[in-house]
This record gives C-alpha cells, structure tokens and sequence, in this order.
C-alpha cells in the first residue's frame, strides 16, 4: 500500500496532489449523506439550495508584459442537486472557470461560495481540506495511477481519508459504475470508457456535494462518451451531488438541466437545457444570474 506522500507523489504530473488532500490525522467520520443529513437536522434554506455560487469572478493573467483577462464578471448561483453544462468554444475559460470554481485557483476578482462558504476567506489548505470533504473531480484525461488496480485507485484514497471498509467501499463504487469483474485490471488493461468510469468511482468515493467534470468525454467516442454522461446524470439523481460537466459537445449539455455558455470568458448565455426550445433568458454579454437562485450578498454568507 503507497503512504500518503507516495500516493501523492504517484498523481500524473497534472493532476494538483491538492485535489486529494492527505489528512494530518485520522480523518473524522463521514458526515451522513444530504437525505439523511436533512431528516435529522432542519434544513438550512438559505445556503443549502444556493450549493454554488460565482461571484463576480474575474480571472486575468500575465502574458509578457500584457494582462490577459480570461474571465469578466462572471456571476451565476447553482442550487443543490442541480446538473449544470458549462458550454464554449476552446479558449473560451471553462477549465479556468472549473479551477476558481472548485477552489484550485484563486480569482483575480469577485469570490466562489462554496456549500455556504466563502472560498476567498479560507487558506490555501482550508480550501485543500474542503475540496476533500465536499468536491469529487472528473478529467479528460482520467488521471488513474498506472501502477495501481481499478481497486486500488478507487480505495487508496479512501484509506488515505482513514475511512474503514474501504476494500468494501471501492468494490461496491467499482460495480456501481458496471466495473464488478475488472477490479484487478490496470488503467493500461482497461478501455477508456472504463478508465472514466474508474475515475467516477473514484470522484464519487468521498460522497462529494459537488462534482466537477471537465470534457470527461473528449477523449471518448460518442456513444461511450453519452454512457458516461448517463451514468453521471444516474449518480447526479441518486446521490443529489450536484454536478457541474464542462463540454463542448452541445448534445451533451442538452442533457443538464441548465446551461451556462461562455465567450471570450463572458457568460453570454444561461438558460434551462435539455427541456426543448425555451427562449434563453441571457442577452450578449451580459451575465444573467439565476433569479430564483438570487446570489446572496456578504452578510449572509460564512
Ligand atoms: P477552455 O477550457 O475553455 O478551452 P481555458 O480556461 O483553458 O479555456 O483557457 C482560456 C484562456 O486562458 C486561453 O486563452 C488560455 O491560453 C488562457 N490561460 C489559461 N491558463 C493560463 C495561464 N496559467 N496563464 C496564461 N494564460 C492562461
Ligand atoms: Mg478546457
């Protein structure tokens, strides 16, 4: 079994070793699930509903001596449990936007609440430590660790996070992803719609509140690539993780239930998808926060 520096040090090299955040101590118990959370606990309204909000965010970066301005102003509040497209061409600032978003990167401007919280008060490893508790991540390019089974790139972190039962807990992720008979295999034994499926096991394994997907199927064909959307939207309705899928591919997003396009890092539209021809809310340029989903100001925020 790797340490944790080891497994850590095992990541592809551009996977940031934060996105799995190695507790100092034996990790406290997993909270229960949203659904149970909500029957024992009344219901925080206010902050549960808004799971995701951008604020603001403007991201720009030095290139030579001139700034580059890759997001302006992009603002948009996501509510639990919501399966959310962000669309745009190449270049258009979805992996930035993914990066401020789930608390990788930090903005130029404007901040993300995450879950009730406020990621511009936190430091670099109160973010490390949130992502661990509430985020599960999906790439492009699967990021497994080659040397390690499907089994053990889905239990590894688990153990990582001091959760018992782990073997068990990676056995059931991997057969819920239809993967019950290729636990042994290693990601260069295994096709690239398992290798994602894999690494959904994986993304799922922390029960996370949010996942974020970044062209999880660009290196798919497209029938494969519509199976992973499928079972994502699948954990999305049984798990209530809400879930934010960047693509390029518009019959993909068509099947969120909202979708927010970027251009030249504007939000140009943000609408309702997947429900047939609903005129757009969004004019050009300009970013239409959620009306039913108000973003919240300072004061209430964590
Ligand atoms: P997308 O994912 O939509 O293809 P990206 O968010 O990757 O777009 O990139 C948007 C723009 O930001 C691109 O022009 C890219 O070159 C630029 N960019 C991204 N990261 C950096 C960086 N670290 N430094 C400078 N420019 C960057
Ligand atoms: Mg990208």
């Amino acid at each position: 079994m790797l340490s944790a520096p080891a497994f850590a040090a095992a990541l592809p090299e551009s996977v940031p070793a934060s996105v799995f955040p190695v507790p100092a101590l034996p990790a406290p118990p997993l909270p229960p699930p949203p659904h149970a959370a909500s029957r024992a606990t009344p219901i925080d309204t206010k902050h549960t509903l808004r799971m995701l909000v951008a604020r603001e965010l403007t991201k720009e970066f030095m290139s030579g001596s001139h700034q580059l301005t890759v997001l302006r102003d992009v603002s948009f509040a996501i509510p639990q449990g919501a399966f959310v497209a962000i669309v745009g061409t190449s270049g258009s600032g979805k992996t930035t936007l993914l990066g401020l978003l789930a608390g990788l990167d930090t903005p130029s401007h404007g901040t993300v609440i995450l879950d009730g919280v406020d990621l511009r008060r936190l430091t670099e490893d109160q973010r490390a430590k949130l992502r661990g508790e509430k985020v599960g991540f999906i790439f492009q390019s699967f990021q497994l660790i080659p040397t390690l089974t499907a089994l053990e790139n889905v239990q590894v972190p688990l153990e990582l996070r001091g959760e018992s039962g782990a073997s068990a807990r990676a056995v059931e992720l991997l057969t819920r992803v239809g993967l019950r008979d290729r636990v042994d295999h290693f990601p260069s034994q295994l096709s690239g719609g398992e290798q994602q499926r894999v690494a959904i096991a994986r993304a799922f394994s922390n029960r996370p509140r949010i996942l974020f997907a970044d062209e999880p199927t660009g290196n798919l064909d497209a029938s494969t690539g519509g199976r992973i959307v499928e079972l994502i939207e699948e954990l999305n309705r049984e798990s209530g993780t809400s879930v934010v899928l960047v693509t390029h591919d518009l019959g993909l997003a068509a099947r969120a239930s909202r979708m927010i396009r970027l251009a030249d890092g504007l939000v140009v539209e943000d609408r309702e998808a997947g429900m047939g021809n609903r005129e757009s809310t969004s004019r050009e340029g300009v970013s239409i926060p959620d009306s039913r989903f108000p973003i919240p100001d300072d004061k209430e925020v964590a």
